[in-house]
């Protein structure tokens, strides 16, 4: 039983975060669930848990067709993989912009291309894909390279939502603000002031906090199950208040 029950599923990024906030909601909602990362000793934890997990670097195309070739079929596909610069344009490289398009957008082309067809000939499939508030309703300061490629998400989105429309496929992207995850935690402490960069967090968001990875979880859950049937193409926004 459960809002996933018998799905497949396929989740990027799931040793930590969102990724593995979604990993263990997808599973505890009855999906048999392939937890993937770069990270294998953290991965190790979610195979404990009962998960199929894989090394998969989303960076990787021939990676990619391996996996995708070797896991068969699947019904959901999370796109969680990404990676956040801090700077304004003029604190931004070639290599920084390179690396947050590959990352965080073209990853999402490889991972698609792999598993679409498959999805099209089981007759349906829901694709969510991690976007972010930044730079797609909202801008954020010192967050350049960041909102462009995610703000790219959002077109690779409703384009594939269009043109499979009538195959049963959707294809959906999450746009959260601040949320609590390892990540979260280094770009604090990289402000020096630990406190004050928390607080100045905190207080991005109208509701006075931030959020927890398993409130993403739960909107993933949604957006992977037939309760969502009637959405695709669309950007759901889940953010305590911070775009308003
Ligand atoms: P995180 O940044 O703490 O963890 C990211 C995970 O990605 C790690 O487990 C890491 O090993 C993995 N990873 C890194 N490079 C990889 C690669 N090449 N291939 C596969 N996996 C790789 O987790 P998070 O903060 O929850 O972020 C997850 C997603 O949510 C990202 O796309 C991020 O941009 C997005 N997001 C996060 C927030 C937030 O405030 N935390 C807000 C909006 C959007």
């Amino acid at each position: 039983s459960g809002l996933l029950a018998g799905k497949r599923a396929v989740i990027t990024a799931a040793a930590q975060g969102i990724g593995r906030a979604a990993a263990e909601a997808f599973q505890r909602e009855g999906a048999i669930v392939t937890a993937t990362d770069v990270n294998e000793e953290k991965l190790a934890e979610l195979s404990a848990l009962g998960m199929n997990v894989a090394k998969l670097d989303v960076m990787n195309a021939d990676a990619i067709s391996a996996f995708a070739a070797q896991t068969g079929t699947i019904d959901v596909l999370f796109n969680c993989a990404g990676t956040v610069h801090a700077g304004t344009i003029l604190e931004a490289s070639e290599r920084d912009y390179d690396l947050a398009f590959d990352l965080n957008v073209k990853s999402m082309f490889r991972l698609i291309r792999a598993v679409l067809p498959g999805m099209i000939d089981n007759g349906g499939g829901s694709i969510i894909n991690m976007s972010s508030v930044a730079g797609v309703p909202m801008g954020v300061p010192n967050r350049f390279v960041y909102s462009a490629s995610k703000a790219a998400v959002i077109g690779l989105t409703k384009s594939i939502a269009l043109d499979y429309i009538k195959q049963g496929i959707r294809c959906n992207a999450i746009a959260p603000g601040t949320v609590q995850s390892p990540s979260l935690e280094e770009r604090m402490k990289a402000q020096g002031n630990y406190e004050e960069a928390r607080a100045a967090f905190i207080a991005r968001q109208p509701m006075g906090r931030i959020g927890l990875p398993e409130e993403i979880a739960a909107l993933a859950v949604y957006l992977g199950s037939d309760v969502s049937n009637y959405t695709t193409g669309q950007v759901h926004v889940i953010d305590g208040g911070m775009s308003l």
